[in-house]
């Protein structure tokens, strides 16, 4: 089967429907927003639970439908936006933290991932991801799946898995079965780094430019730094040269990019 247009694999099985609304632990004081809404069978579960919902949904005939089928609910917002696009309100706007759900299309999970979650005004987010991208964000460090996503993803987040859906519960039927994950934001404590996300990303994507050398030669060729400085730095921070970089926890990436600020 070829991919669908704009991620379009409705969900269909009610009971799968039950399962990520109750996962989020609504109540009548949230705010939640759900990203890409389609035919809704989320947004009829979510809504009468919640305070206020914003459905952000790019298919113009999708949203009409949404119009059409919950404009009786007062408390229910359907926005036509691309949700790359669209300025999420502020706390000043929601009064609480908004939690995030949503059965993601496929071909631009990451880039919503990154930008749900550096957000500044959210506290949870269940999300149901193809199964393999989910393993890339749950992956611990040593495994082949562990990368530039899980790195980026623990930056923000404290990710836990939830369960696994079948293929069959969409309709189109995808290719792909997917995982149904819950993220929970850090603590302000947690999340203090003294380095920018900006920066912590170069530094990982960097180590993991060429997944299949050493830490020193990625990071060397990424950075465009002397191998005698990577090695230093590295030495440092009690990382061995000589490893591949899905051996480095994340707290090691993190001190990395502290001592990195003021090369790069
Ligand atoms: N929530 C519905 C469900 O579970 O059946 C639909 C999920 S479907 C996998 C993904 C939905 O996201 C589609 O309705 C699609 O039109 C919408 N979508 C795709 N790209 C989007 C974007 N950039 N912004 C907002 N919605 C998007």
């Amino acid at each position: 089967m070829k991919p669908t247009r704009l991620g379009q694999n409705f969900l269909v099985d009610k009971s799968v429907a039950e399962n990520i609304v109750c996962s989020a632990e609504l109540s009548c004081e949230d705010t939640v927003i759900e990203i890409g809404p389609g035919k809704g069978i989320l947004t009829g579960l979510i809504a009468p639970l919640v305070k206020k919902l914003i459905c952000v949904e790019i298919d113009p005939g999708l949203a009409f439908q949404l119009k059409e089928k919950f404009g009786n609910c007062k408390n229910v917002e359907i926005v036509t936006r691309d949700f790359l696009r669209w300025p999420i309100p502020t706390a000043s706007q929601t009064g609480s933290a908004v939690k995030f759900i949503s059965n993601l299309p496929y071909y631009i999970t990451s880039p919503i991932l990154n930008l749900a979650l550096s957000y500044d005004n959210w506290q949870t987010a269940v999300f149901m991801v193809q199964k393999e991208v989910g393993e890339r964000i749950l992956a611990a460090p040593g495994c082949r799946e562990y990368g530039v996503l899980t790195l980026m993803v623990l930056f923000h987040a404290q990710p836990g898995k939830l369960f696994d859906v079948s293929r069959a519960s969409f309709s189109p039927v995808p290719e792909v079965d997917s995982t149904v994950i819950k993220f929970t934001r850090k603590t302000p404590r947690e999340r203090c780094y003294p380095v920018t996300e900006k920066l912590f990303h170069r530094v990982i994507k960097s180590a993991f430019s060429q997944r299949r050398k050493t830490v020193l030669n990625s990071m060397s060729a990424g950075l465009i730094l002397p191998k005698n400085q990577i090695t230093e730095l590295l030495v440092k921070n009690g990382v061995d040269p000589g490893i591949r970089p899905e051996h480095i926890p994340f707290d090691k990436f993190i001190s990395l990019a502290i001592d990195l600020k003021t090369v790069i």
